[in-house]
């Protein structure tokens, strides 16, 4: 049994658990992080991949809420890398068959909108917005204005929060505001900014893996946990596998590695691969099990390109019903390589749990062809409103997968499960849409982990 004296073994080296290893190991913490993957993968989600000399990143088309993240490196001493996104959120929508500025979408009833919009956000405080969680956008701005220009403008809003939702009805109203207050309390400014960082998303770990191995910290990479061990409601650290599998089904050795908390940062679908139902108390492992349910998915094409003239550079773009696919998605332009004469563009399409192909079956063949086909409508939707971007594209990159669980009214706040899991003394949970998230995304993972280290460090 080897115990080495860690204080806390975290379970999972993506953005969340090497925010918290970063936090931890700051304050004299000894930690462990153990990730299943390559070192290259540590980041997990938000981990960045290259293509030539572009950093391509697994979807990730938007740091939301620049706050929550700058204030880890703030704590850790670190900089975050440079934003290198030039344009305002204020782009064009393409409903009803012509493009419209959402900007001019808005102007005519600028009052109407500030009224929803600014004095929700500046006037009402963080417990008042939390208390519309379980109230859509739509129910929330409908009941406030009947001005079609501050509805649609919130439609596409929720857009912007959600992805390219086409349910504003399924987005919390609450879960918005809080978002957009964050923001503008901790920056001084509302959303109208992407934050994407040069380097991709990814180059965001690397200064989180830095602090926490200058600081003490170990990071086992390639190393798989296969459960947490649990003796009578207490944690008694993990077991890891050792040695790698001469045939596919073999059952490795584990070897032990203690320590008084544990903290799982792994994907919420993936908790029970580490831990039993039974270790939860029921309601804690029924809520898990819900929110599983709630998981959207991401399909992204990306093109990099070299001819400046394939994009106009005014801003993102959304489509409410693409002419092939006939789904909603969003598009932008990325600027990401080394090499200045390179850029990408990207189209996003999000899928709840209502959609298929669910990622969870996609063993499937049937759905594997499901998927095919959707990404052949989706290019096909691109090839008739972007014509050149298909056809003159250098590389091009499909992705899919689980990006996160879906805010929807009765799936955020006080209805999710807390950090510290109930019924086991020492053991936390920190993947998203837990509680104390309060937002999605890779800073709702930052957010996560500030609350995690916080509750571990007055233990
Ligand atoms: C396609 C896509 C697009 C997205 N777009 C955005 C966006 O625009 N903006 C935004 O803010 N967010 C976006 N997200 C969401 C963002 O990536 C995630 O919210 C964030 O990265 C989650 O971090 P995490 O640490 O909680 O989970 P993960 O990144 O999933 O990290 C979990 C880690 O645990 C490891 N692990 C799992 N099981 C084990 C085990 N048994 N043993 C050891 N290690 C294990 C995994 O390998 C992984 O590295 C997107 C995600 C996807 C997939």
């Amino acid at each position: 049994m080897a115990s080495n004296g860690y204080d806390v073994i975290i379970v999972g080296g993506g953005m969340g658990g090497l925010n918290l290893a970063a936090l931890l190991s700051k304050e004299g913490r000894r930690v462990l992080v153990l990730e299943k993957g390559g070192r290259e993968s540590l980041g997990g989600r938000a981990a960045s991949g290259k293509v030539g000399s572009s950093a391509v990143d697994n979807g990730i088309k938007g740091l939301i809420l620049a706050g929550t993240q700058d204030e880890v490196f703030r704590r850790i001493g670190k900089k975050l890398p440079e934003n290198v996104c030039r344009w305002t959120n204020s782009g064009q929508v393409h409903m009803n068959g012509e493009w419209r500025k959402l900007d001019e979408i808005v102007r005519g009833s600028i009052g109407e909108f500030a009224k929803v919009y600014m004095n929700t956000t500046s006037e009402w405080s963080y417990d008042e917005i939390e208390g519309i969680n379980d109230v859509s956008i739509e129910e929330f701005v409908t009941q406030r204005t009947d001005d079609q220009g501050v509805i649609d403008f919130f439609r596409y809003l929720g857009w912007l929060f959600g992805g390219t939702l086409s349910m504003p009805l399924d987005y919390s109203a609450g879960s918005l505001f809080y978002s957009v207050k964050k923001q503008f309390d901790t920056l001084g400014r509302y959303p109208s900014q992407s934050y994407w960082v040069k380097g991709g998303s990814g180059a965001i770990a690397g200064p989180l893996v830095e602090a926490t191995e200058e600081n003490g910290g170990e990071i086992r990479t390639s190393c798989s946990v296969s459960r947490v061990v649990i003796e009578r409601g207490t944690v008694r650290g993990v077991d890891v596998e050792v040695g790698s599998r001469r045939v596919p089904t073999e059952l490795v050795d584990t070897e032990r590695i203690e320590a008084p908390v544990v903290v799982s940062a792994v994907a919420i679908w993936d908790i029970f691969n580490i831990l039993s139902e039974d270790d939860l108390s029921p309601w804690y492992a029924d809520r898990l099990r819900h929110l599983h349910r709630k998981t959207l998915n991401l399909a992204t094409l990306t093109y990099g390109h070299t001819d400046r003239e394939l994009w106009d550079f005014s801003g993102p773009r959304w489509t409410q019903e693409g002419p092939v696919s006939g789904r909603p998605w969003c598009a932008s332009d990325l600027e990401y390589g080394e090499d200045e004469s390179e850029y990408q563009v990207t189209f996003w399409m999000q899928l709840g749990w209502w959609d298929k192909p669910n990622v969870f079956e996609m063993r499937e063949a049937s759905h594997k062809a499901a998927l095919e086909r959707l990404f052949d409508d989706f290019e096909g939707d691109v090839r008739a409103l972007f014509p050149g971007i298909v056809e003159d594209s250098k590389w091009r990159l499909r992705s899919f997968g689980p990006a996160t669980i879906m805010e929807t009214p009765g799936y955020v706040g006080s209805s999710l499960v807390d950090i510290e899991a109930q019924g086991v003394d020492g053991l936390y949970l920190i993947g998203e849409r837990t509680r104390a998230a309060k937002v999605m995304g890779v800073y709702g993972a930052a957010q996560v982990a500030l609350a995690a280290a916080e509750r571990i460090l007055a233990r």
